[in-house]
């Protein structure tokens, strides 16, 4: 054996003393506790998305429950993602009224119970789609995604539905675009002779996360109840030296990032990289990318377990996308890459004029996508908290645009001008007569400002919140880029010249919407304007880019491809708004709370003594010296004076605010009120508080600091 495998097997092996998916019921324990017949059936309904035969649900959930108790399990749960974005599970114990003669009683797990559970749904937000009579909804497994042990619980993943099918959850949307974008995909695929059975979306998403002291946690309320501060003075220190980027791991997180790896790994996900980023106090993981359903499962339970590690070490993980203002908010960088069964990734640019061809037919296909639905990507990343983020100079603008880099994009050009690419090699493109030439990768891929940026073989939409979950930007994605598929298909099937047609296609389309294509800075005050001056939509707010949601057109693009009926959509649409109000009616509440009984009563206190102090003090130096030239206490009190005024103001403001937004029984309108009448008071309220706070000694400020809690860790 050569030195390079002996490497490899001792790596592998330090892996597998942490148990690499110990806790997952994988093809490796399927294999052992299912025949080999069942193992083979459910493999085909994996991989070719065949229904499940039925009969084998009984030996499925037996091999299952054989596990899950060898493993100390009790109890089973359907664990799915209603339309929140959350998680949700409900137990229920794998015991029977049924006791053996030896007294003990027998743990049952029947096929029904694996493929579909009951559950009462009705708290879970519909957006109208259940009518009260019926409030009850279904899951049902999904055989796609691994089920796994947590604690004493077997975790099923599952789908939600209601009695009439429609989905309410995140999960049966996401499955249906991959079935979109697979059957179009197979299609365009044709076009190039190839038939392949499969075709699919993988995603790897790096997700960004704070990790702060928990009991310096424990004393702001708006952490507690908002995962993120509404107030706070700048530290003196924030990330400006930009040391924290890629910096050294101190010693606490060093141990917490070794601890979320071993459990990661336990649950098959593959934790790969991990590093500081930007802000202090923020770190990054990323894991190796796979199938984007298995991914977007991976990813809601990496965040839970990126919680309960951080506890265990006596810190809080924050996931909100903006929890200190003035330094970088976290986001979630969305590598999503379309391959087929057969290993070719349909990214990566060819080596023949076939591939040339293809790589560019695609490319082109996606470049239209995203310009004929900035809409639906931009509402799919759409928050309260992913507000607060973009366009702040630290993430992409709310304008959509896409980054191909100078090589290529000049590539395009020569295609769309019918002129030499390269000038020295006086290479003229012909699509599928010539080979793509071979470009440079681009450096400029380091360009972190693109929404939807080309890296080499894969797109990274880059607008993702940290505490979203990956599956509705993976449904517009998956959707548009399937319809557009699609689109070209219709064309180019019936085609005389296919080459002549596909050039022709090629060309007319990349006319037509190169304007979504920008390389420079995203960042920069002129984008905006040259934006606009394309027509591309800037939607800042999530009460701006909502609406989108239920344009016709829209509904009718999900309706196209079996994704979403028109009542599905409003409810989205619905459950979203709603959401956005009850959120920023937290925060107010928050704020009105810490304002009014724990910073200005401080600030008074501080006032107070102050003015009690400095005249016993002025007494005694008036005795003995004369009076002072300056009055310093007039003058401290004034200038706390006038800031608590303005804060008593924009306080009272704020009550009044909350009260009419709450009037306002139309979810919608009520959102919008939210953001254009009350979150400005909100910024005034906490403007003059955070001057305050820079004025009011440290020992009379109710709560820690930024400096306390991004210098603590
Ligand atoms: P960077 O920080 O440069 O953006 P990272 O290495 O942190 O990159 O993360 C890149 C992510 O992209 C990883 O999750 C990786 O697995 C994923 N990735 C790499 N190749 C592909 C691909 N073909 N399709 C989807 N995701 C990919
Ligand atoms: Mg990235």
């Amino acid at each position: 054996m050569n030195k390079a495998n002996n490497t490899d097997s001792v790596v592998s092996q330090n892996i597998n003393t942490i148990q690499f998916g110990a806790k997952v019921f994988n093809n490796s324990k399927m294999k052992k506790y299912f025949s080999t017949d069942v193992y083979s059936s459910l493999k085909k309904t994996i991989e070719e998305g065949k229904p499940l035969d039925i009969n084998l649900a009984n030996e499925i959930a037996q091999g299952m429950k054989q596990w899950a108790l060898e493993n100390g399990c009790t109890h089973y749960c359907h664990w799915f993602q209603p339309m929140t974005g959350i998680t949700a599970e409900k137990h229920d114990s794998f015991i029977t009224k049924k006791i053996s003669e030896d007294g003990n009683v027998l743990m049952e797990f029947r096929g029904k119970e694996l493929i579909k559970g009951e559950g009462d749904g009705s708290s879970f937000p519909s957006g109208g789609l259940r009518a009260t009579f019926e409030a009850r909804g279904y899951t049902a497994w999904d055989p796609t995604s691994y089920a796994f042990i947590k604690d004493t619980t077997l975790y099923i993943p599952t789908v939600f539905c209601s009695y009439d099918g429609s989905s309410l959850d995140k999960k049966t949307p996401l499955l249906k675009s991959m079935e979109a974008l697979n059957i179009q995909t197979k299609r365009l695929l044709k076009l190039f002779g190839k038939n392949v059975k499969k075709v699919t979306s993988s995603v790897g998403p790096e997700q960004e996360y704070f990790l702060i002291d928990k009991e310096l946690f424990k004393k702001r309320k708006d952490l507690i109840f908002c995962n993120r501060t509404l107030f706070g003075a700048k530290a003196p220190k924030g990330q400006e030296l930009e040391d924290h980027y890629y910096g050294q791991i101190k010693p606490r997180v060093a141990e917490f990032m070794k601890d979320l790896d071993k459990e990661l790994w336990s649950y098959g996900i593959l934790s790969k990289t991990k590093h500081n980023e930007v802000a202090p106090c923020q770190h990054e993981m990323a894991p190796i990318f796979t199938t984007t359903n298995l991914s977007a499962d991976q990813n809601q339970l990496t965040m839970e377990v990126m919680k309960n590690v951080a506890q265990k070490h006596g810190m809080v993980c924050i996931l909100h996308e903006k929890p200190f203002a003035g330094v970088n908010g976290s986001g979630k960088h969305n590598n999503w890459s379309i391959s087929t069964d057969e290993g070719e990734n349909l990214l990566e640019p060819g080596n023949t004029p076939e591939e040339n061809a293809q790589f560019l037919l695609i490319l082109t296909a996606i470049i239209k996508a995203v310009d004929e639905h900035q809409d639906l990507l931009r509402l799919s990343v759409a928050s309260r908290g992913n507000d607060l983020r973009l366009g702040g100079n630290e993430a992409p603008p709310a304008i959509i645009s896409m980054f191909l880099g100078d090589e290529l994009t000049s590539i395009l050009e020569s295609i769309m001008n019918g002129t030499t690419y390269d000038k020295k090699a006086k290479q003229e493109i012909k699509l599928g007569i010539d080979t793509l030439p071979t470009f440079p990768k681009d450096n400029t891929d380091r360009n972190r400002t693109s929404p939807f940026a080309f890296t080499g073989n894969k797109f990274e939409f880059r607008s993702l919140g940290s505490s979203a979950s990956i599956s509705c930007p993976n449904v517009m994605i998956n959707t548009i880029v399937a319809d557009v598929f699609k689109e070209f298909c219709d064309e180019l099937e019936g085609a005389k010249d296919f080459t002549a047609s596909l050039n022709a296609l090629i060309k007319k389309t990349l006319i037509k919407h190169k304007r979504i294509i920008f390389n420079g800075d995203g960042y920069s005050a002129e984008w905006v304007e040259e934006a606009k001056k394309r027509g591309l939509l800037n939607l800042p707010s999530t009460t701006d880019a909502l609406p989108y949601y239920i344009k016709d057109e829209n509904i009718a693009l999900f309706e196209r491809h079996g994704i979403y009926n028109a009542t599905e959509v409003h409810a989205r649409y619905e459950i979203q708004m709603e959401e956005y109000a009850k959120l920023v009616n937290i925060e107010v509440n928050t704020m009105l709370d810490m304002a009014e009984k724990e910073i200005i009563p401080a600030c008074i206190e501080y006032a107070s003594d102050m003015a009690r102090n400095f005249s016993d003090f002025s007494i005694i130096y008036r005795n003995h010296f004369g009076d002072t030239a300056d009055n310093i206490p007039a003058t401290i009190a004034k200038n706390i004076g006038d800031l608590l005024d303005k804060a008593n103001t924009m306080l009272k403001a704020l009550q009044i605010g909350k009260v009419e937004a709450r009037k306002i029984s139309d979810m919608t309108e009520r959102a919008k009120y939210y953001t254009k009448e009350v979150i400005p008071v909100m910024d005034e309220l906490r403007n003059a508080c955070d001057e305050l706070e820079k004025k009011v000694p440290s020992k009379y400020w109710p709560f820690p600091t930024y400096a306390d809690i991004l210098f603590q860790v």
